[in-house]
């Protein structure tokens, strides 16, 4: 289900029930400035116009890749350019995984090239390639459960295909974890149905990781219309051979930066709101659902408050985080160099499922704060937001946050067609639509407006938030 309703729990009515007076909440002026901040950033085209910069002057910026380094120093300039008060980069270091030369080939009994793509961080093949039956399973689960002969000196295929947006965590197990449970049976490679929405003959990349002790087999995706075809040549009843060919590689570390940009605050600028994208993509699109929106909205938020001459009480902090998509490692890093400050963070909330626009709006907060959270949900209302329930998932590389006792927001986008786009080549800027963008860019200013001027602390490293998070789990 894509919207859950307001959860009014016995706590939270408890709340609401006492005396208007009594209840710390945000003034009429600072609302009256939500709304038209709310309104005006839905005009400007601001966010749309980062994200033009963004893909036509970078592109692709796959973590490690040359573009990475061109990517931070486009942020870097540009929130300068936006008139952020300050701008700063934090290192981070991670592996680095090349693609190379990648082909697939059916070499009998109907012998015809498939499209395909290396997963992030499979091994290569030998360059002659490897070839091997197909086996296919359903899912990861049909994989996991087949005789250990069922696949060995072959190559597992798992069809699981993804019907809709809420599928992608079952679907995407079997991206994760498929090459090491193929390899443990004996598997000579693992070749997947992409998981995406999509009919277009685009494989879709992602992230796998090999478990501990297996032997490291190569692992790719191929489009939905090409497992199609092999289904269709499987139901024949003879082997179906295929020949896989990556160049894939590790070499070596390299560091980035998560990229960050302030709008300091007036009365309490050590604290702040957090929001943001991750600046990295993969490389076969030029990242512009995922995530150069999620930077553009973030960025553009920011800027609506500046340029309005506004101030807020606390600061409003705009991080691009490096190398999201291989492994939430920009996100680990802000954490490690901040942990010591979480208590510091009014409120967390990262943009990172397409463009929008927001349809539901969650926190994490203490009870107390749950009047303001009200007060902030009617400002978003009339962009069309839903209300959600007090267990918000800040996203990806905020998820850490939140574990360590971080308040939460959820500003959920709607993603019905984000997986026909994910990770493919398709991920490009003429899919954006500027309503679209510009209604999450307006939530997002004016969610960060409301969150710095709270007069109530959300509850970040507070023993009233832990309370809850054991209630909410
Ligand atoms: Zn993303």
């Amino acid at each position: 289900m894509l919207f859950t309703k307001y959860v009014i729990t016995a706590a939270v009515a408890a709340v609401f029930a006492v005396p208007a007076f009594a209840a710390e909440t945000l003034s009429a002026k600072d609302l009256q400035t939500a709304s038209a901040l709310r309104d005006a950033a839905q005009t400007g085209n601001l966010s749309y116009r980062i994200l033009e910069s963004l893909t036509t002057e970078i592109g692709p910026r796959m973590a490690g890749s040359k573009n990475d380094a061109r990517a931070v120093a486009w942020a870097e300039a540009k929130f300068r350019e936006l008139g952020f008060d300050k701008v700063w980069k934090e290192p981070v270091t991670f592996p680095v995984w090349t693609r190379g030369v990648e082909s697939a080939e059916i070499v009998a009994p109907f012998p015809q090239p498939l499209l395909v793509t290396a997963l992030g961080f499979s091994v290569g093949t030998p360059a002659e390639g490897i070839t091997g039956d197909i086996v296919r399973f359903a899912t990861l689960k049909d994989l996991i459960e087949a005789p250990d002969d069922a696949v060995r000196g072959k190559i597992a295929f798992i069809d699981h295909k993804m019907q809709k947006a809420s599928d992608y965590g079952s679907v995407q197990a079997g991206r994760s974890q498929g090459a090491s449970e193929a390899a443990r049976k004996g598997a000579v490679a693992l070749v997947i149905r992409s998981v995406g929405t999509d009919s277009h003959r685009f494989p879709h990349t992602g992230m796998m990781r090999y478990k501990e002790g297996i032997p490291k087999i190569p692992a790719a995706a191929i489009s939905n219309p090409d497992a199609d075809l092999v289904v269709r040549m499987l139901e024949r009843g003879k082997p179906v051979s295929l020949k896989l060919r990556l160049g894939a590689e590790n070499e070596g570390t390299y560091t980035s930066y998560n990229v960050i940009g302030e709008i300091t605050g007036t009365e309490k600028k050590d604290e702040y709101v957090l929001i943001g994208g991750h600046l990295d993509s993969w490389d076969l699109g030029t990242g512009a659902i995922d995530d150069g929106a999620g930077v553009a909205i973030t960025m553009a938020a920011g800027e609506f408050i500046k340029r309005q001459g506004l101030r807020p009480k606390r600061s409003i902090r705009v991080v691009l985080y490096a190398n999201e998509e291989q492994g939430l490692i920009g996100g680990k890093a802000y954490h490690d160099a901040h942990v010591k400050d979480l208590h510091k963070i009014q409120a967390a909330a990262e943009a990172d499922s397409g463009q929008g626009p927001v349809v539901r709006f969650s926190s994490y907060v203490q009870p107390a704060a749950l009047p303001v959270v009200k007060q902030m949900f009617d400002v978003l209302a009339p962009l069309g937001v839903q209300a959600g329930d007090n267990d918000a998932h800040p996203g990806p590389d905020m998820g850490i946050l939140k574990s360590a006792g971080t308040a939460s927001f959820g500003l959920g986008l709607n993603n019905e067609d984000y997986f026909d786009l994910h990770h493919t080549p398709d991920d490009t800027f003429d899919k954006i639509v500027p309503a679209r963008i510009n209604q999450t860019a307006a939530a997002y200013a004016a969610f960060a407006w409301m969150a710095a001027q709270s007069p109530v602390s959300f509850g970040s490293g507070t023993d009233a938030l832990k309370a809850l998070k054991t209630v909410s789990k």
